[in-house]
């Protein structure tokens, strides 16, 4: 549509970036300052406290720098893992693929449990393996608690409870990059180690900040002859980070953007975003299940809260749904990546958003299928969603009745 007028907003249902709330859009619109100031930490050390909240935990180590979720992980593993060490990960999806592709250019020695894409991590044989490494050389067991290319969510819990169960003194590295914010993470609780986000998904901001939460036991493992890095040192930033400052020039739009977020996060309250997020996601599987259509997660114990991967009926491509979408309705839809390429389109539903927002996209998702030649009915998919929420909504205005 290059040079041709788009009126209206464009639908952006990708699962990140997510819409950025025009709260936050201020909130950024700052002047550039010295970020060596006496002030400057009036604005940095609240946000460490409160991203604290956001991973609940209470003596995490928050770390934030300028970088993209992938520098995350990259941060997470160089610092606390050296060359030909072993590490554990469960494969299911594009982003626990490269994950794990990440580490072993780094030099780790990674050991991929392969899982059926559409599952997820799985505790049982994470903790034979685990048990069968009676010298425990494994030194990390890596998680991605919502695999997002297929909209599946991991039981970190449970994967803790192997680690336990095994008596295994291995650190559990968490990716929550389209989790943290949008679906219950709990580090302290679950005992994770080492969590990685990024900005732009459930914390509704541009992309541009990596975001780690080090437990004592992570902090402990960074030594200065692990994997090389420079720039990503987390010592280096933790440091500075104590007193407000940083060993860079920050991201300062962004901090400022942050800081707004965490504020509506708040107020919204954080188990009441996550409530938001069930229901919807409710309502785009409704839609689905209307359609006569399959999630590429195999069981509702998998189910997402943030992403729902829709398998396209054989012999149609979902990418060209996808185009189609985007060109005719001006709906950003997201793809199917490596293995599933072609064969599921993805909604992302988290991030600032409301039933009618949703509905909007299943509604251009319907049509955009109708368009390719997916016989699913018009409309099917809006009123089993707009059911859910009608229910969901009718539950709310009791509860508020009941107050
Ligand atoms: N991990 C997960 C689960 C993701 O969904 C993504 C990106 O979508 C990444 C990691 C990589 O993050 P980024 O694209 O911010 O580098």
């Amino acid at each position: 549509m290059s040079g041709a007028r788009r009126p209206g907003r464009n639908h952006l249902f990708v699962p990140g970036p997510t819409n950025v709330p025009d709260r936050v859009l201020r909130a950024m619109h700052v002047p550039m300052e010295d970020h060596r100031s006496s002030d400057f930490p009036k604005l940095t050390l609240p946000i460490y406290e409160r991203m604290k909240k956001i991973f609940k935990t209470k003596d995490g180590q928050v770390i934030i720098f300028p970088s993209s979720g992938t520098g995350a992980w990259e941060a997470a593993l160089t610092n606390t893992r050296a060359p030909g060490d072993k590490v554990l990960i469960a494969r299911f999806g594009q982003f626990s693929h490269l994950w794990g592709e990440l580490a072993k250019r780094h030099g780790l020695d990674v050991i991929v449990q392969e899982e059926e894409w559409g599952t997820g991590a799985n505790p049982d044989r994470i903790e034979e393996a685990l048990r069968a490494d009676k010298n425990h050389e494994i030194k990390g067991v890596l998680v991605v608690h919502n695999e997002t290319a297929t909209g599946v969510t991991s039981d970190v819990a449970a994967v803790r409870r192997a680690l336990d169960a095994a008596k295994h003194p291995s650190l559990l590295y968490v990716d929550g990059v389209s989790s943290i914010g949008s679906i219950d993470f709990r580090f302290d609780e679950w005992g994770v180690d080492l969590a990685i986000t990024g900005s732009q998904k459930g914390l509704m901001l541009p992309a541009g900040l990596g975001i780690v939460c080090a437990s004592k036991k992570a902090i402990a493992a960074i030594k200065d002859d692990n994997c090389r890095r420079a720039y990503f040192d987390l010592n280096d930033q933790i440091k500075a980070n104590a007193t407000g400052y940083f060993p860079y020039t920050p991201a300062l739009p962004l901090l400022y953007g942050l800081r707004e977020a965490l504020e509506i996060l708040d107020e919204e309250g954080l188990e009441n975003v996550f409530a938001r997020h069930h229901h919807l996601a409710g309502g785009a599987r409704a839609a689905v299940g209307a359609w006569g259509l399959k999630l590429c997660a195999k069981a509702p114990k998998w189910h997402s809260d943030t992403v729902s991967a829709i398998m396209v009926p054989a012999g149609f491509n979902g990418a060209d749904v996808i185009d189609v979408a985007y060109k005719r309705y001006n709906l950003a839809l997201g793809a199917g990546l490596s293995q599933v390429a072609g064969k599921l389109f993805r909604i992302g539903h988290l991030g600032d958003l409301n039933e009618l927002m949703l509905l909007g996209a299943i509604a251009g998702a319907e049509m955009a299928m109708r368009d390719t030649g997916i016989e699913v009915e018009l409309g099917s998919g809006v009123g089993a969603a707009q059911e859910h929420f009608r229910g969901g909504m009718q539950a709310k205005v009791k509860q508020v009745a009941a107050e």
